[in-house]
């Protein structure tokens, strides 16, 4: 699954997904303003571990700045895979689906989002929002030209965070939150790329049949073609009424979609 609207879908799904299920914790307590900054930051990170490649159009995002970024993380990726690769490890360039395709830096991404957020809500969350709402965008509209739509997706994704901002107030965006959407997106990316051909290296460094980048993958069976008939036909679909779905649970707990009570939304919490 690696096309940018189902990944971008993914992220949101998720998002919405885990936001609904936790419904005692922190997490599933947020106020609709939280609840929104936090989906738009995990659609944008679902697009995030794909800057390790320089072709790939999210890397075209903001231009010229994302592509000499991608660059870099391309560089790191590929250093750290030929430092970290065992003799059975294949004898890949290792940059694309490297370091970003992993859940250590899931991790990592989760942990200084929120260090960054929590230094200054009035700068850093508007910079952070204004870049996931362009991953998000861009992944969302691929067929955009990739080469002469970075100022479409630059003035979009702007006005995407003067809205978001502007309704939120800059007050309630929870530093955690924000964290840990970014983590989620990441990881609804990598089940994403699991489910491809090539599988995704999540588990490194952890050596599995003495590989540290072990692609996990399902069954070959259970693995599809990117952008194929069952990405688009199947699973982008049933994504997006789960988001839908599950976006509806989690908002309607914020006391912002009152015209819903009543509505069993939630069968399994009434059966319990
Ligand atoms: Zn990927």
């Amino acid at each position: 699954m690696s096309t940018g609207p189902t990944h971008a879908m993914s992220g949101l799904t998720a998002w919405a997904t885990v936001t609904a299920l936790a419904s005692g914790s922190a997490i599933g307590n947020l106020s609709a303003k939280g609840w929104l900054v936090g989906a738009v930051m995990c659609t944008g990170a679902a697009l995030l571990p794909d800057l390790d490649h320089p072709e790939s159009t999210v890397s075209s995002t903001f231009g010229p700045v994302t592509q000499a970024g991608s660059k870099l993380v391309n560089a790191i990726s590929h250093g750290t895979y030929r430092l970290t690769r065992t003799k059975k490890d294949s004898n890949r360039d290792g940059g694309h689906r490297g370091l970003t395709h992993t859940l250590v830096f899931a991790i990592a991404a989760a942990v200084a989002t929120t260090a960054i957020i929590q230094t200054s809500q009035s700068w850093a969350l508007p910079v952070l929002m204004f870049f996931f709402s362009g991953l998000a965008v861009r992944g969302i509209m691929h067929k955009w030209c990739p080469r002469n739509d970075a100022l479409w997706i630059t003035g979009t994704a702007l006005l995407l965070t003067y809205a978001c901002l502007k309704w939120t107030d800059q007050t309630s965006a929870d530093a955690a939150a924000c964290g840990v959407a970014v983590g989620i997106g990441c990881i609804a990316h990598y089940l994403g790329d699991a489910i491809t051909e090539q599988g995704c290296p999540i588990l490194w460094p952890v050596p599995i049949a003495w590989k540290t980048w072990y692609p996990v993958a399902p069954p070959k069976l259970l693995r599809m073609r990117t952008g194929g008939k069952v990405e688009m036909a199947v699973i982008g679909p049933i994504l997006t009424a789960v988001a839908v779905w599950m976006s509806a649970v989690a908002l309607h707990r914020t006391g912002v979609l009152p015209f819903l009570d009543g509505v069993p939304l939630t069968p399994w919490a009434q059966a319990g």
